[in-house]
């Protein structure tokens, strides 16, 4: 795959980081990329040596490919260096967490109080069985108890398994077995949109086919009048009346840095969900490192991430890299919109958020309800902002960088993925400037490339396959009980080398356009294009507010562009507009990338992390029986499509 691209990466705006942010910034100094790319390993462990270890490493990394150890023969405990360190010293009475619940509820945690919670949940654990390598679901929505629960998990050396609250029961029931869960964490229902979301109803269903799940742990998080359970007897506990009679210290225990810490389903767009294999002492070194210097946190910063802790941001940036850097951190429990669509902008008045990182998905969401929500909330207190997820058009990253961030925010767009662990390619913001759409460069440390079929470097401004040319210390170390599905899917393709498959270009900057997945590229007539060019060209048109583009099965072009329109509110969805949106993709990109279909929508199938899922929207567009659609948010809006273009076409 290699192809002359198009109008992404030439658009030469640039922003470049103020000198009051780079004076005060954590990363102040550009020299920190070369001295990361003279000696990784030295880079590393110099982050590594400011977490506690109980024993230190005897080696930095033995790589053995595809096959990583980092910090060999370390000791250290995550839950250890995530609350103890802070509870025991200055930060005892220092805020960890801000909870705020959908109904408006409010719970501030301290690292004091937090310790206490994490240890009598650890020694429940302990009273309920669980020991050192056992498997431990979780299964809650986003309130205080979800991050408590990872922690606990890690003070015993269990491996956690989150599954987001939102998962139906065969979900659930998959990824338990799957990992041979024996206990699982639930609660009794969470809010979601002013309903209750009943989660230990689903648990008790998937239970019923989960043969190795011995006990469940309640949290009472709605009570008996709105959400009323069953519990059953000798296998179900109150996870209160487990905290009250349990002992209130819980000795962290010595893990070994390659013990696992935690197994992560990634969505899976195609095929079974792969269990992610995370260990400790390089994952934990990776998400404090990133933490500290791209979101550059300080002792009096405000960290929100918006992501749910069912995804892997959620336990690197909401969970293990704040807290490991002994800062506060927002936990909201339920939608943007909930009881208005400024629900967001509120939450940060109101806690004083300083660095909020929030998807490209949210943002469009958020432009298309208007500028009026936000700019009648109190914002100031924003100094840094990051996205995550998917490509994001320079359309929305300007609109974050001028109606949420005021100008005056850098924006660092962050790439990275499940395997990843953490953070792999982003500004160092106050070192690095930004270019609307790009992620920029990659992080110290980290080794990146954009190749062609054969391996080889491709020139600047083409496409070609994004891999990572040397271990990294949060990388995946395999899949769960799976090796050879591991080498096969990352390190088949260029032996050595991590295949992430993305497609990217690179500019003559050296900052990389991440293009989507390599399986959303499209070949018409012999081009190579990638669909998220063409949805960036679509939302510059000002009647846009969202767009899916897929390639359908075309007899003479190969494929041919079919694009699904959100249109702003205001616009006419009629066919004036289709064809002036043809006409106007045609002349920026060219004639070729011209959709064939545009097909205007309310709203687009995602996951319920926010992807769009175009394997649907190609079933659709070809007529196609609709695949697996268990992983989406809301089945019934492909369902509604499928109909629309049905009779449209029809
Ligand atoms: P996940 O399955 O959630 O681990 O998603 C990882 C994938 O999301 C990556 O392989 C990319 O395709 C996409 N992604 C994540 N962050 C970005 C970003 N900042 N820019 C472009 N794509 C991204």
């Amino acid at each position: 795959m290699s192809e002359a691209t198009s109008a992404l990466h030439e658009d030469s705006r640039s922003f470049a980081p103020s000198p009051e942010f780079t004076a005060q910034a954590n990363a102040g100094d550009l020299s920190i990329y070369d001295k990361a790319a003279a000696d990784p390993e030295a880079f590393w462990a110099g982050y590594a040596e400011q977490l506690d270890w109980f024993q230190k490493w005897t080696k930095v990394l033995d790589w053995d490919a595809p096959h990583a150890k980092w910090f060999v023969d370390g000791k250290l405990n995550v839950s250890y260096n995530c609350v103890d360190r802070h509870a025991k010293g200055e930060r005892a009475d220092k805020v960890a967490m801000i909870f705020e619940g959908e109904p408006g509820d409010v719970r501030k945690i301290t690292y004091a109080e937090l310790y206490d919670e994490v240890n009598r949940l650890a020694n429940a654990l302990k009273s309920l069985g669980v020991t050192k390598g056992d498997r431990v679901s979780i299964y809650l929505p986003m309130i205080p108890e979800l991050p408590i629960s990872l922690l606990a998990c890690t003070r015993i050396g269990a491996i956690h398994s989150v599954v987001f609250g939102g998962f139906s029961v065969e979900s659930l029931r998959d990824r338990v077995n799957d990992c041979g869960a024996k206990l699982i964490i639930t609660s009794d229902g969470g809010w979601r949109r002013g309903n209750v979301v009943a989660l230990k109803k689903t648990a008790d269903e998937a239970a019923v086919d989960c043969p190795n799940v011995e006990k469940m742990v309640v949290v009472k998080r709605i009570g008996a009048e709105k959400a009323p359970v069953t519990m059953e007897a000798g296998r179900d506990f109150w996870y209160d009346e487990l905290l009250a009679a349990a002992e209130p210290v819980c000795e962290p225990e010595w893990m070994d840095s390659e013990d696992p810490l935690f197994v992560l389903y990634t969505s899976g767009s195609t095929g079974k969900p792969k269990g992610i294999q995370h260990t400790t002492g390089g994952y934990l070194t990776g998400v404090y490192t990133t933490s500290k210097l791209i979101f550059d946190l300080k002792d009096n910063d405000i960290f929100w991430c918006t992501a749910d802790v069912g995804w892997v941001t959620g336990h690197s940036y909401i969970v293990y890299g704040p807290l490991a850097n002994g800062a506060t951190m927002v936990v909201y429990e339920g939608s943007p919109d909930t009881p208005a669509r400024d629900r967001f902008w509120r939450v940060i008045e109101k806690h004083k958020v300083t660095v909020f990182y929030t998807a490209p998905t949210a943002i469009r969401t958020f432009m298309k309800w208007g500028d009026a929500l936000p700019n009648s909330c109190d914002l100031s207190t924003i100094r840094l902002m990051g996205t995550v997820g998917e490509p994001i058009n320079p359309e929305a990253w300007l609109w974050y960088n001028d109606v949420i961030g005021k100008g005056k925010a850098p924006i660092c767009d962050t790439w990275w993925q499940t395997e990843t662990g953490h953070i792999m390619i982003a500004p160092l913001p106050g070192l690095v400037a930004t270019k609307p759409g790009s992620a920029t460069r990659p992080f110290p440390g980290i080794t990146a490339d954009v190749v062609n079929d054969h391996g080889d470097p491709v020139p600047v401004g083409t496409k070609g396959y994004l891999v990572v040319n040397k271990p990294w210390p949060g990388m995946l170390r395999t899949l769960w009980q799976d090796d050879a599905r591991y080498k096969q899917v990352y390190w088949s393709r260029f032996p050595g080398r991590y295949l992430t498959g993305d497609g990217a270009v690179k500019d003559a900057d050296g900052y990389f356009w991440l293009m989507g997945r390599i399986d959303d590229i499209m070949l018409v007539a012999g081009h190579n294009i990638s669909t998220m060019e063409l949805e960036s060209a679509l939302v510059e048109h000002p009647a846009v507010a969202e767009a899916a583009v897929i390639g359908k099965a075309h007899d003479v072009k190969g494929q041919s562009p079919v694009a699904f329109v959100i249109v702003r509110e205001g616009y006419h969805a009629d066919d004036a507009l289709a064809t002036e949106l043809k006409k106007f993709v045609g002349k920026k990109l060219g004639p070729v990338c011209r959709p064939d279909d545009i097909l205007f929508t309310a709203d687009l199938p995602k996951t319920r992390s926010g992807k769009i899922m175009r394997r649907l929207l190609r079933d659709i567009a070809e007529g196609r029986v609709l695949g697996d659609t268990t992983t989406l948010a809301d089945p019934n809006i492909v369902a509604s499509l499928k109909d629309k273009y049905t009779s449209d076409e029809g």
